[in-house]
């Protein structure tokens, strides 16, 4: 048994109609971490437990540690999380809520992963927020699932931080024989590394990350990421963090869940009704959550 869970794919009747398209939804905001990220994290975590791993450490207090902690949990593991002065109390309440260890270090989150490297011993895993094959492996369990409704998308819609996602969802497409399912990726302007990487045909590193959407907010994708710029029909879009959080707050009126900027950015797509879409009639936007930030938090955006 897998420690993600197969969420809910339904028509959106609000988005269908405002586009006169068939818009689907993939829910991963109802993963048990709250976001996709615990498909791919809990299959590295399995995969370096069954490997003789006795503790799982992570450098995020975002998603990606919420899912290791999450996972730890369930596999009745140790984990420790290492996370800037930065961050915010409801989330280490949350990392702490799965039984991990906090330990805040550092200004900044290059400063925490330093720290969390310096710990790591011959028994730990250190679980990785999007470079690793093991997340990707579990990530593409997306498409898996969505084969399996026998829905047949003509474009998939996600957000792209350092890339997993992307490179998840585009080894589902492979092992699944979809590879001519074009994918729209989506950064917010101030995120913007992978539309970096395919202007300077390398991955390259982004001077600044200023945006909302902090969950996005890698300085360069991974190089997986920018492969599948080659392999697989990749559209680079960008949109505002005030079309996100627009998006946010839309999506919370019509589907009544919560999800963060760094989820609105795909979904501001279809809210702002992107050009981009102009000839597919079947859309699936991969809702990928996010529980770093309470509805209140949204509406007051
Ligand atoms: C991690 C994350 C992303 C970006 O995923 P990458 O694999 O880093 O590209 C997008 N949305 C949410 C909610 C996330 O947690």
């Amino acid at each position: 048994m897998p420690l993600h869970i197969n969420t809910p794919l339904i028509r959106s009747s609000a988005l269908s109609k405002s586009l006169n398209k068939n818009v689907w939804l993939k829910i991963d905001a109802l993963q048990p971490s709250g976001s996709f990220k615990m498909r791919g994290v809990a299959l590295a975590c399995e995969t370096y437990l069954k490997q003789g791993a006795k503790r799982f450490i992570s450098s995020s207090g975002g998603n990606a540690g919420l899912a290791v902690a999450t996972s730890a949990k369930i596999l009745n593991v140790p984990s420790i999380i290492v996370v800037p002065r930065t961050t915010s109390i409801t989330a280490i309440n949350l990392l702490q809520l799965e039984d991990a260890e906090v330990i805040v270090k550092g200004d900044s989150w290059q400063e925490a992963n330093e720290y969390a490297l310096s710990l790591i011993t011959d028994s730990d895993a250190f679980i990785h927020p999007f470079d690793d094959p093991l997340l990707w492996k579990g990530h593409a369990t997306l498409i898996d699932e969505i084969v399996n409704a026998e829905i047949q998308p003509d474009v998939i819609v996600l957000s792209v931080g350092g890339g997993g996602l992307l490179a998840g969802v585009a080894e589902g497409l492979t092992r699944n024989k979809l590879t001519h399912i074009p994918i729209i990726a989506i950064e917010t302007e101030g995120t913007a590394s992978l539309h970096l990487a395919i202007q300077h045909n390398k991955p390259t590193s982004l001077k600044e990350i200023r945006s909302i959407a902090t969950s996005l907010g890698a300085k360069q994708i991974c190089d997986q990421a920018f492969y599948v710029t080659k392999t697989h029909h990749i559209h680079s879009i960008l949109v505002s963090d005030q079309e996100a959080i627009h998006a946010c707050k839309a999506f919370l009126a019509d589907h009544r869940i919560v999800v963060e900027p760094a989820c609105g950015a795909s979904l501001a797509c279809i809210y702002s009704n992107k050009d981009i879409l102009d000839p597919y009639n079947n859309i699936l936007v991969i809702v990928c959550g996010g529980s770093t930030m309470s509805a209140e938090h949204i509406l007051s955006l």
